[in-house]
């Protein structure tokens, strides 16, 4: 009955789900029966929101990516995001310090997200895609945007870091992180004495700007005792 109002739905379009003309119904049936199982299969999927927090250099990109990697397995529709640093429209990848990456479309805000998957035809309730999110304390709007997709039937799946140079949490991730059914803390090492790293330290750089992208010649992953907030001395 659902294959039957989808065909009668696509033959209202004029069109076959990949864009060719439509035939009969059982032409359609056989012709689509992998996508249609993926489809279907989907939907019994456990949605999840899933976030990798954590200082830089603690490998929640990584993780990020190898979750992603389980999701395609499944043959589930996967959609990447990343903010734009610089306002620039360019899609891009995603590369994790361990050499993986993944396509990502660069969005200025969380709000383009929605817009993007509109655009592309994409049902949230019917389809239950991935949607993943890169660096997502960076994306404006993202504390509305996120939990309507979730609620909307995606499962979410991003990376962030939580605080601020000034070692303030960023409000966009204390607005999310009651939504997220898991939470996994990705720890890196201290720069100093090696113990376990929660927290990253700027070492050089502005100290009026909370977001300033950088690598290890800005930013070092320090314990707490080590971890001091940017203006006090090193
Ligand atoms: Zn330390």
């Amino acid at each position: 009955m659902r294959y039957e109002n989808l065909y009668r739905n696509l033959l209202l379009g004029g069109n076959n789900i990949d864009g060719e003309s439509l035939g009969s119904f059982d032409e359609f049936i056989s012709k689509n029966i992998d996508k249609l199982i993926v489809k279907e299969v989907s939907r019994f999927f456990k949605k999840e929101f899933l976030l990798f927090v954590g200082p830089m250099f603690g490998g929640k990109t990584t993780r990020m990516l190898s979750e992603l990697d389980r999701h395609s397995y499944r043959g589930r529709d996967i959609y990447v995001f990343k903010p734009s640093v610089d306002n620039r429209y360019r899609d891009s990848e995603i590369v994790s310090h361990n050499g993986g990456s993944v396509a990502a479309h660069v969005v200025r805000n969380a709000y383009e997200i929605e817009t993007l998957l509109l655009k592309w035809g994409v049902d949230i309730a019917e389809d239950s895609p991935v949607i993943a999110i890169d660096e997502l304390f960076m994306l404006s709007g993202a504390s509305e945007v996120i939990p309507r997709l979730f609620r909307s039937g995606a499962t979410l799946i991003a990376s962030t870091i939580q605080l601020n140079s000034d070692g303030n949490p960023f409000q966009t991730i204390m607005g999310l992180m009651p939504y997220a059914t898991k939470i996994e803390v990705c720890s890196a090492v201290c720069s100093v004495c090696s113990a376990d790293a929660f927290y990253t330290q700027k070492m050089a750089g502005r100290s009026d700007f909370d977001i300033e992208v950088g690598g290890s010649d800005l930013y070092e992953p320090r314990c707490f005792a080590h971890f001091k907030y940017f203006g006090e001395s090193l």
